[in-house]
């Protein structure tokens, strides 16, 4: 791999930077660089791609911790650590990198409390992924593939983890509780305790002879794809479920849910805040002065619109229906906002300025500019 840039340097932020100091840096760098206003422009294009990689790490709480622990490592399919998880038994069990590990101490009851039977149904862990789209895809709509690494029953074994025609001999030392109880004496008598059976390694039974499959787990880690449609109206940091596309549950118990997290894009011309649309539109001093009729950039394509006479710099006009669509009701949209800014002339000619000269006269304002170049003389 060629060398990669660090996450943070790519946005410029320090390594104890805030999420909110994050989201700023890359909205700047994606806006300056983004593609529709440098077309053709490899290295802004280079610069746009490597701020939407080191957001789509550095914006998730999990993968940033990842990050700093590993490197690019943590992302590196080939490195093992991939696609959100450490290895199948960590994954199942909701270790220390699952995110999710409360679940799994409330099903264990938490706290130390006894182990509930290991061949009770369990229900699997979440899987998490993140979806990387346009400002128009969030707007309108989408359908994207989705790729995961998730936790599956073994397809050969039914999740037995037995290899075929053979099955699992319950634990003897346990009787299939895959917990015992302990004496031990203390100076203070005979104290209980319950630990993890030795003989089964806490799962209540015994596999003499293991698929080879899944080497006796009954899950296997797989990649799974899905096309998910993205519904009309998301917004940047929103997330959308698939209930029991997360990993499969233990002795029969549900699957668990698929959790996608969408980041939004910035867009070259666009800012979005809820469903309504924002854009600045310069304007000429002519148009502003005499009225025009303008061509607008929409969701929906250009549209005209006309500003009247006497249209002061910074008035904001209002394209009703032109905004994104509402989430839960998507026939329904929000507004566009043109603000226009007046462009004061540049480089007129000799005869533009002295017409300019003339209006300025007529209107009162004296003498204006000068009648040649910056340290000119003033006309008297
Ligand atoms: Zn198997």
């Amino acid at each position: 791999m060629a060398e990669k840039r660090d996450y943070y340097e790519v946005l410029g932020v320090q390594k104890d930077a805030s999420a909110e100091e994050i989201k700023k840096a890359y909205r700047k760098i994606t806006k300056e660089n983004h593609p529709d206003l440098h077309p053709g422009d490899k290295a802004c294009e280079e610069r746009f791609k490597e701020a939407n990689e080191a957001y789509e790490v550095l914006s998730d709480e999990e993968k940033r911790k990842k990050y700093d622990q590993f490197g690019h490592a943590a992302f590196d399919p080939n490195a093992g650590y991939g696609g959100g998880g450490f290895g199948g038994f960590e994954d199942i069990f909701g270790g220390g990198f699952g995110g999710f590990g409360d679940i799994f101490s409330s099903i264990f009851g938490g706290g130390g409390a006894a182990r509930q039977n290991p061949n009770a149904p369990r229900r699997g862990d979440n899987v998490r992924a993140q979806v990387n789209i346009s400002f128009e895809e969030a707007a309108f709509g989408c359908e994207k593939e989705i790729t995961t690494q998730r936790i599956e029953q073994c397809p050969d074994c039914k999740g037995s983890g037995c290899a075929p025609g053979t099955t699992a001999e319950v634990c003897p030392d346990c009787k299939g509780s895959g917990s015992v109880r302990t004496t031990q004496r203390t100076p203070f008598g005979m104290a209980q305790s319950m630990g993890p059976c030795q003989k089964c390694r806490g799962t209540g039974k015994i596999i003499h002879q293991p698929c080879k499959t899944c080497r006796g787990l009954g899950s296997i880690r797989r990649q799974h794809k899905m096309t998910v449609k993205i519904p009309a109206g998301i917004d940047d940091g929103q997330s959308i479920s698939r209930a029991g596309f997360g990993n499969s549950g233990l002795n029969g118990g549900p699957a668990g849910d698929l959790l996608i997290s969408v980041i939004v894009r910035p867009h070259a011309i666009f800012e979005r805040e809820g469903t309504n649309v924002y854009m600045e539109q310069e304007i000429s001093f002519a148009q502003a002065t005499l009225g025009a009729e303008l061509e607008l950039p929409t969701l929906d394509g250009k549209v005209k619109y006309t500003i009247p006479e006497g249209t002061q710099p910074g008035t904001t006009f209002r394209l009703r229906g032109k905004g994104i669509p509402y989430l839960r009701s998507p026939s329904t949209r929000g507004d566009q906002f043109v603000t226009v800014k007046v462009a004061v002339p540049r480089n007129l000619s000799g005869a533009q300025k002295e017409k300019l000269r003339e209006y300025a006269a007529d209107m009162g304002e004296g003498s204006v500019g000068h009648s040649g170049g910056i340290f000119g003389k003033k006309k008297k």
